[in-house]
Order: structure tokens, then C-alpha cells, then sequence
């Protein structure tokens, strides 16, 4: 047989690489922001259009390149920072592969223009997917200008995967997050379509923290250090009354280059442990300085994970640094007005038993019956958001007070039986009796048998019906807030709020104003007690991160899907009888009642013959 294997051309190669360094517009904006901080840059500038997807450019004023360096940095395996495999344990560069431009090239139009200190005159070279068009003298300030044209342009399957452009302006706005607070003394400014998102003076960490997540984030910061010879830890915390719904502000930087470790992270959850409401998440940004010979960053290709020589003392090294900050800095809050005690959590927490969270149900919902009985509903409501609060978290109040009435899910039902099962009768015919199993289940009896239902499954099912049918005929019922409720969040949160804005009008919430880094809201759902309200808005800025956005029908759903499931009532939560019949009734009166919002099964049927089957 003849000889089949043949080398790759380069092209080829490059454009196989690329697949693996870019994944999308942001991946570019890693890489050129990353290079620039390489060439000691202390100005770095972001331009982008139409999410990347247009133009990628950034100008810096680094050290810029030679005509030859510049040639040869779209070559594949190019790079000025390693000489040598041993070069490899000691990198204090971000960049080393020498693969981002060449990759770059390969799928994109790429032009650049750079000039060394020193020299009269730059060099500008134009690429299209790996073919060099023009190399030419050129007059232009030192430094480095790269841009990025057409990502994609000769991959069509690629360009069409890409999500919209305000998604991966989001994607884009991450990147640039991460590398401009892992280098605070750096000038940075972003432009997106002509606008400036950004503008970040050289400045210390704190400062930079601020500029880059709001005014409101300086009083969340608690300061942590701790050195040992194997570590150095700097940076701060997020004091545990902030802790967020969405994971989004976690950052850790090792060597001033961001990282994941799902490690660590536990490492930090460890460390707020008690502090925090289930299901929240600490903020913190914090940078480890480790000798680079003791760290491996090879082992991802985009370089955002990496091993370290001893993962577990670091783990010790951390929590401890960040119990001591938390147990440093946070110990009596400060007398504040503004502040809602509601969200204090004290310090023994811990040692305590842990309340049920009480959940409020809309039980009178019916989506078949237009106008359910709403008045009586709300009042109660009110009564409960309000007491269930304070004793979701164990303080005072609910070691002096005595347990009040609502210690058990109430669902106030007009029940609606009877008619329920119809169009399914001949196989629903309940018996009226429900029990319920390992607060998780309610079991009932049908005349072939029994139903055992998850309880929380059950819910999300009901409440997701009744949102997307609120949001689809906008004819949400909503809830005044008697004062207006102002709520702040990062400029990139505020961004997804403005996203979604008309989704959230539909199901209820009336918002005032929506500015830089606060929004103000007058009314609510109907379904959303005032307290939880800051929660729910941050699992769906947190969940639309997440999921495409782009259209609005999956707007829609996953705004209704969040709602059912933030609100839903939850296993482990004793339901009282009429509770649970409500709940049977209304889930039977949905239009799918077998699975919920996220395609779960909602319940089992036993039917006589099965029970037959197992006393043979
Ligand atoms: P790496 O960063 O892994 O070395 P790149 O493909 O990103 O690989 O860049 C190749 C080389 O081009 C770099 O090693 C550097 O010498 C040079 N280079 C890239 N961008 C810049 C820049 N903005 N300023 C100066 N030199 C740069
Ligand atoms: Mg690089």
C-alpha cells in the first residue's frame, strides 16, 4: 500500500488550532488584552462592534515589535517568552503557546501596526485567514495596534453558532473584567459600538474593584491577607449579607492571571459557612502569589485552570485567612437605617437548628378559571413573607418568640375538586385523602390505585403554567410595593436587567427607574413576597447569563422557569392536608401535569395491580 500520511499545512493546522484557543469573539479579547499586558503596557484600549462579531481592537503602549517579530508572531509555535522547556516552571508572562495569533489569523481579518521605542517608523501587516496581504512601512504611535475583523468569516458553521451580540458582549465584558482586576495600576477603556463602557484609571486594587462593579461595592469589601512561605493571599471578601443568588462576582487571580478551581472555591464556601443563606453565594476577589515552579498552568488550553504542587494546604492556607477577615472585620454590623435588619445573619447561626423556609402559594390559581379569588390571597401573603423572613435565618426573634402559625406551608385553597380531574376522569378519581411522605412526596389514592407526587416538582408545574400564561396574555397581576424598593447591581447585572425588562413587566414587576448601577422597583408579582424579591432578580440576571437570550420566546420561558423554581414550595417542607389537596388539584389542572418546567417526572402511579403483583 502507499504512504497515506502527509503533514497538515500550515493553514490547515492553524485553522484546527484555532478551533481550540477561540471559541468565540471573547476568547480573542483574552488573548490581545493578555498580549498587551505582556508587552508592558500601562494603556490598554478595547474596542468592539457588534459583539465582537464585526470588531475586536486593542491598542496598547507596550514595547510594540520589530518588522521581523512582526511577521513572525502569526507564525504557529511563535513566542518571544519561552526559549527553552525549562522556561516553562518559571513563567510570569500570561502567554506562551505562541498558537492566539496565528490562530487568530487564520479565521479572521486581521490587521496590526506596531512600532519598537526608539524607531521612526512602524510596520503594518494585514492577514485573511493565514494569507499574508500586504506588509508595509508604516507611521503609528509605539506600541501595538491589533484588530480583528470578521471572525469566523471562512468558518460558516462557527459564525453561525454564535449566540447574539449583546450575549457575547457579555462574554466579551467577563474577559475584560478579569484581566483589568488582575491589573489595577493598568489604564483600561472599553468602547463598544462608539459607546464607552468602561473607563478605569491606573489605581489600587480596591479602587479598581469599585470602578469596575459599582459604588455600592465598597462597603461589601472586607480585606484579607495572610503570607506563608508557600503563599502569598491578598484581596478581599464579600461581607456574607451580600452573598448573591449568581456566582457572578468570584474571582481568583493566581500570579495575577485569573483562574477556576472548583477547589478553592469550596475552600472560600467553607470558610461562610453558617454565614450565608443556602443556596447564595460568596463574592470575593482574591490573589494568591505562589512561585511560579510550583504551579502547573499547561494543563488547559485557554489557561483558566491550573495544579498546583499542594492543593491542600493552600485549601488550609485560604479558609483560614478568610474566617479570620470575616471574623476581623464583620462582627457587630454598624448602625444603619438603611440597613433591613431582615438580611442580618447572626454570628451563631451555626450551633442553631435550622427553621423550615416558608413558601407562599397562590392555591386559588386555577388557569382554567379566570379570575381566581386574589384579595384574600394577598393579604396573606403579606402576613407571611413578612414572619417567614425573619425565621429563615435563626436570630433572636425566633429564639424569644413562640412558634407562630405559619410553621407549616399554608396553601389557601378554595378547593376546587370536583371539576379537577375532568377530561381525565376515567383514570383520576381521587379519593379526597392525601398524606404526605418525608415531606417530599404527597401521596393520594385514584380508584385504580396511588399516586405518590414530588411535592416540589408538583409546584414548579403549577407556577410555571401560571407565570407563562401571565407573560404570553400580559395580563400579570401586580403587587404595589407601599415603598418603593431600590436594589443595586453591577453595570454588567443592570445590562441583562435592561435585557429582559419587558419579559419582567409582563409578569408583574414595575420598575421606576433603571440607572448606572440601581434599580427601583414599585410593584411586584403578585407571587413574589417584597422580601424575596432581591433574590429573585439575581437568580434570573444569573440564569439568563446562562441561557440563550436572544429570542423572546426563551425569554419568556426562562423567566417562568425561574420564578417556579425560586418560588416553588421546596422538599423538606410540611405541607398541611389542604395544602396538599390544593396542590393535587391545581397540578391535575394543568396542561402537562407529568413533568415539570425542567423535564423531571412529577409523579409515579402504583396501580392496584402493580400492588397485586408484589404479594405473589
Ligand atoms: P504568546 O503570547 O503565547 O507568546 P501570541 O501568538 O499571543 O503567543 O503572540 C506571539 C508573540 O507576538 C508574542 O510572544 C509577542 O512576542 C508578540 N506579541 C503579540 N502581541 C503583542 C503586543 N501587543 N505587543 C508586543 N508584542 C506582541
Ligand atoms: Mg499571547
Amino acid at each position: 500500500m502507499a504512504d497515506i500520511i502527509k503533514l497538515l499545512p500550515d493553514h490547515v493546522a492553524n485553522q484546527i488550532a484555532a478551533g481550540e484557543v477561540v471559541q468565540r469573539p471573547a476568547s480573542v479579547v483574552k488573548e490581545l488584552l493578555e498580549n498587551a499586558i505582556d508587552a508592558h503596557a500601562t494603556s490598554i484600549k478595547l474596542i468592539v462592534k457588534d459583539g465582537g462579531k464585526a470588531l475586536i481592537q486593542v491598542v496598547d503602549n507596550g514595547v510594540g515589535m520589530s518588522a521581523t517579530d512582526a511577521r513572525l508572531s502569526f507564525e504557529r509555535h511563535a513566542t518571544s517568552k519561552i526559549q527553552s522547556a525549562q522556561d516553562l516552571f518559571n513563567l510570569n508572562t500570561k502567554g506562551f503557546r505562541g498558537e492566539a495569533l496565528a490562530s487568530i489569523a487564520a479565521i479572521a481579518h486581521v490587521d496590526m501596526q506596531t512600532r519598537t521605542e526608539g524607531t521612526e517608523v512602524g510596520t503594518a501587516i494585514k492577514i485573511e485567514g493565514s494569507k499574508v496581504v500586504s506588509q508595509e512601512v508604516s507611521v503609528t504611535p509605539k506600541g501595538t495596534s491589533l484588530s480583528v475583523k470578521n471572525l469566523f468569516f471562512n468558518i460558516p458553521a462557527r459564525r453561525n453558532f454564535l449566540k447574539s451580540n449583546q450575549v457575547e458582549l457579555r462574554h466579551i465584558t467577563d474577559e475584560f473584567h478579569r484581566v483589568a482586576l488582575a491589573h489595577p495600576l493598568v489604564e483600561f477603556h472599553f468602547y463598544n459600538n462608539g459607546n464607552e463602557l468602561f473607563s478605569l484609571q491606573s489605581t489600587n486594587l480596591r479602587q479598581r474593584i469599585v470602578n469596575i462593579l459599582g459604588q455600592r461595592t465598597n462597603q461589601k469589601l472586607v480585606p484579607v491577607t495572610e503570607e506563608t512561605q508557600m503563599v502569598k493571599v491578598s484581596g478581599f471578601i464579600c461581607k456574607p449579607e451580600f452573598a448573591k443568588k449568581s456566582r457572578g462576582e468570584q474571582f481568583f487571580f493566581v500570579n495575577n492571571r485569573f483562574i477556576r478551581s472548583p477547589y478553592l472555591h469550596h475552600a472560600i464556601v467553607a470558610a461562610f459557612e453558617g454565614l450565608i443563606r443556602k443556596e447564595t453565594h460568596p463574592g470575593y476577589f482574591l490573589y494568591l502569589e505562589v512561585d511560579p515552579a510550583a504551579i502547573d498552568i499547561n494543563i488547559h488550553p485557554t489557561k483558566t485552570e491550573i495544579k498546583f504542587d499542594d492543593e491542600h494546604s493552600l485549601y488550609a492556607i485560604l479558609r483560614s485567612a478568610v474566617k479570620h477577615s470575616l471574623g476581623q472585620f464583620n462582627v457587630v454590623p454598624a448602625l444603619d437605617f438603611d440597613h433591613d435588619p431582615n438580611l442580618e445573619t447572626p454570628y451563631d447561626y451555626k450551633d442553631k437548628g435550622v427553621e423550615q423556609p416558608r413558601v407562599m402559594v397562590d392555591a386559588a390559581f386555577n388557569p382554567f378559571v379566570d379570575t381566581p379569588k386574589k384579595s384574600g390571597v394577598v393579604q396573606g401573603y403579606q402576613k407571611q413573607s413578612a414572619k417567614g423572613w425573619e425565621n429563615m435565618y435563626v436570630g433572636l426573634e425566633s429564639k424569644v418568640g413562640k412558634e407562630d402559625d405559619f410553621s407549616s406551608v399554608s396553601f389557601e385553597s378554595d378547593t376546587i375538586t370536583g371539576s379537577i380531574f375532568e377530561g381525565q376522569k376515567e383514570n383520576w378519581e381521587t379519593t379526597g385523602t392525601t398524606f404526605q411522605l418525608r415531606r417530599k412526596y404527597i401521596v393520594t389514592t385514584i380508584k385504580s390505585g396511588m399516586v405518590i407526587i414530588d411535592q416540589s416538582r408538583a409546584h414548579q408545574r403549577v407556577l410555571y403554567e401560571k407565570f407563562l400564561k401571565n407573560i404570553t396574555v400580559k395580563e400579570a397581576v401586580s403587587q404595589q410595593l407601599l415603598f418603593p424598593l431600590s436594589l443595586n447591581y453591577s453595570k454588567g447585572d443592570i445590562g441583562v436587567i435592561r435585557d429582559i425588562k419587558d419579559s419582567l413587566t409582563t409578569v408583574g414587576f414595575v420598575f421606576d427607574k433603571i440607572e448606572d448601577e440601581e434599580i427601583q422597583i414599585t410593584g411586584v408579582p403578585l407571587l413574589v413576597p417584597e422580601s424575596e424579591v432581591g433574590m429573585v432578580i439575581d437568580q434570573l440576571i444569573s440564569d439568563h447569563q446562562q441561557e440563550i437570550t436572544g429570542d423572546s420566546f426563551s425569554q419568556t420561558d426562562v423567566l417562568a422557569k425561574t420564578l417556579s423554581k425560586t418560588l416553588s414550595v421546596k422538599t423538606g417542607e410540611q405541607l398541611d392536608n389542604d395544602s396538599q389537596l390544593a396542590l393535587v388539584n391545581d397540578l391535575f389542572a394543568c396542561k402537562e401535569s407529568r413533568v415539570s418546567p425542567f423535564n423531571k417526572p412529577i409523579y409515579v402511579t402504583l396501580s392496584e395491580n402493580d400492588i397485586d403483583k408484589k404479594f405473589i
